[in-house]
Order: structure tokens, then sequence, then C-alpha cells
């Protein structure tokens, strides 16, 4: 099991696993459990979001830096659909999350 992400909370980790798992990628969370804590958690006891194939790891490294892309900037507008390979970035993206083109 490899770690990928420190989630802030559940729900965010969900948001990730979701879109890992759209991708076909096997996750596990781990202290998922603590669902019910309140307020800030120390590092440790935060859900951590884990590959369960460390072979997943370079498709999910893209995927997970495009997810901590959108948590940081407030997404205006409407996803950019690349010319090249079709997959939807976030409209504040210059270059295509996938594969690099500019969009
Ligand atoms: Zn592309």
């Amino acid at each position: 099991m490899l770690p990928l992400y420190l989630a802030r909370d559940l729900t965010e980790a969900q948001l990730l696993v979701d879109r890992l798992e759209s991708e076909g990628i096997s996750v596990y969370v781990r202290n998922a459990a603590l669902q019910g804590a309140i307020g800030e958690l120390p590092t440790t006891l935060r859900p951590e979001v884990c590959l369960l194939d460390p072979r997943d790891l370079s498709r999910a490294t893209a995927i997970k830096e495009e997810f901590e892309a959108r948590q940081r900037t407030p997404v205006t507008g409407e996803d950019r659909r690349c010319p090249a390979c079709g997959e939807l970035s976030p409209p504040n993206f210059e270059l295509c999350w996938r594969c690099g083109e500019p969009l």
C-alpha cells in the first residue's frame, strides 16, 4: 500500500477517491473511521488516500496534482476540452493535465 495524498478531511479524501476510481485505480483510505471527528485533526490522524497497486502511481500522481490545483484555485468558468485527447481540464489550466497539449 502506497500513501498518495493526505486529505484535510474525509470529504476531501472522498472527492479524490471518486476521481481515482473513475480512472480504474484501486485506493484505500486510511483513518477513514474518524469520520465523526470535528475540527483540525493532527496530521497523523487525517484521512490518507493510499494506492493498493504501486503500478498506478504515475497516473494517480497526475490525477492528484490536478485535484490539488483545483483545491487551491477557485475555479471560474467552464472546463476546457483538450484539442488533442479530448480530456477536460479546469479553466485555470494552460496545458492539458493529461497530455500537456496547450488548451
Ligand atoms: Zn490532452
